[in-house]
């Protein structure tokens, strides 16, 4: 038999190449349907060498929602290769070289369906352990945890067999292994933390999370004053300005930031501070996770909201990205102490 000339080769990879990001495309895209299906937002959809991530902005809902959800990818993936093999294997006439391709191709993504049913949270096969757990313990927290106890050892099972491999097999399918599992076992304890905080956020509200205005600076205080009375010692990054007993704005420490130093003197901080109108009002009755999706959709400065009473609209407090992560923090150890 004559060896495959090397541009046959090329061709075959290319198009191999071609047809697995494509049914990687639609493996995401699978997901990312069901999943608005049952009213999940998706933000993105993005392809990797090894696969793709659906970037899904919320924990699903149910045990089952999540099931399905992670089920479509991997079954798509097989129905994928399995049409490919049948391309293959069909008695019909085409070029041995297109014959090729349909056998690399249906291998390819019935490896892509075996790889993502690996029970490594959170790539399909975890989250598909996770619901089982979640449906059989109804607590999402404590099936999160195991599926991502499961996800990290995983991960560090592919290292370990990646530095086996790198001595006997080859170095590049070493180092590959090595690669993807360290990104299995980062992505498990990113997601673990990332499911701690939704369930944290629904579970507490707006006043859990602000800070109460208790300490404003004069409208009339210089800049440099401002710094050395207020932000170096109470490390926070904005203050409400006083003028009259009234709050009137906000100054933000990365608003002074921008004037140079040798000209802080001249201003004060009526001049730099946003009047509170420039910001966007909120209800105290609203829960962390909408107050989160609030802040996430400020899209230019000043990225804080300002919280009033629903009923009197008075100025009860405001929420920014560190108050934010701080009452996350705080909380979480909350949650921590009632566990032990
Ligand atoms: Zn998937």
């Amino acid at each position: 038999m004559p060896e495959a000339p090397l541009i046959d080769l090329i061709f075959v990879g290319l198009i191999n190449g071609l047809i697995l990001l494509f049914s990687i495309l639609i493996h995401e895209l699978s997901h990312s349907l069901v999943a608005q299906k049952y009213g999940l937002k998706v933000k993105e959809i993005e392809l990797y060498l090894f696969g793709g991530v659906s970037k899904i902005e919320e924990e699903p809902r149910t045990p089952k929602s999540e099931m399905i959800i992670s089920i479509v990818g991997p079954l798509s993936s097989l129905v994928i290769g399995l049409g490919l093999l049948a391309l293959f294997f069909l008695p019909i006439n085409i070029p041995s070289i297109m014959s090729v391709t349909f056998l690399y191709s249906g291998i390819s993504n019935i490896g892509l369906s075996i790889f993502n049913l690996f029970p490594a949270f959170p790539i399909d096969g975890g989250r598909i352990l996770r619901a089982f757990l979640w449906k059989r313990r109804n607590d999402l927290l404590s099936a999160t945890k195991t599926a991502s106890k499961i996800g990290t050892f995983i991960g560090y099972g592919f290292m370990i067999y990646g530095v086996f491999q790198m001595f006997t097999a080859g170095l590049l399918s070493g180092i590959w292994l090595i690669l993807m599992g360290s990104f299995l076992n980062s992505s498990a304890k990113q997601s673990y933390v990332q499911t701690k905080n939704d369930v944290i956020l629904s579970n507490i509200g707006v006043k859990d999370i602000l800070s109460v205005p208790y300490m404003g600076i004069p409208i009339n205080t210089s800049l440099n004053a401002a710094l050395s009375k207020f932000f170096i010692p109470y490390k926070k990054s904005y203050f409400p300005v006083i003028q009259n007993d009234e709050i009137v704005g906000i100054i933000h420490f990365q608003e002074i930031r921008k004037i140079p130093l040798w000209q802080r003197s001249e201003y004060n901080v009526g001049y730099l501070m946003r009047k509170l109108s420039e910001f966007q009002f909120i209800n105290d009755d609203l829960s962390g996770k909408e107050v989160l999706k609030k802040l996430n959709n400020l899209k230019k400065d000043p990225l804080l909201l300002i919280v009033e009473e629903k009923d009197s609209k008075e100025l009860i407090g405001f929420v920014g990205r560190s108050d934010l992560l701080s009452s996350l923090e705080f909380w979480s150890l909350q949650k921590n102490n009632k566990q032990n």
